[in-house]
């Protein structure tokens, strides 16, 4: 059986990955490493699903969830982290 590969990633306001250190409100700490600034999160599967979410990393993880959903094949498994 196929493993599906979900992650969350934080992103810039354009949509590219945020791999920057940033404080608590998404500022960037070092103001020369080039990050725009993080404002949300993509979370992503292998499959080729993604999903933008703003600000809450939360809604994020909770929107994949519910795709992770989609491509459970055996209703009594349970698949956790
Ligand atoms: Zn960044
Ligand atoms: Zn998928």
């Amino acid at each position: 059986m196929a493993r599906r590969t979900l992650v969350t990633l934080p992103v810039h306001s354009d949509g590219s990955t945020c791999g920057h250190e940033v404080n608590s409100r998404g500022k960037p700490k070092d103001e020369t490493s080039g990050c725009t600034g993080r404002t949300g999160y993509k979370a992503t599967c292998s499959c080729g699903w993604s999903s933008s979410i703003q600000y809450l990393r939360l809604l994020a993880d909770e929107d994949r969830a519910e795709h992770a959903r989609t491509h459970t094949t055996v209703p009594a498994a349970v698949q956790t982290g």
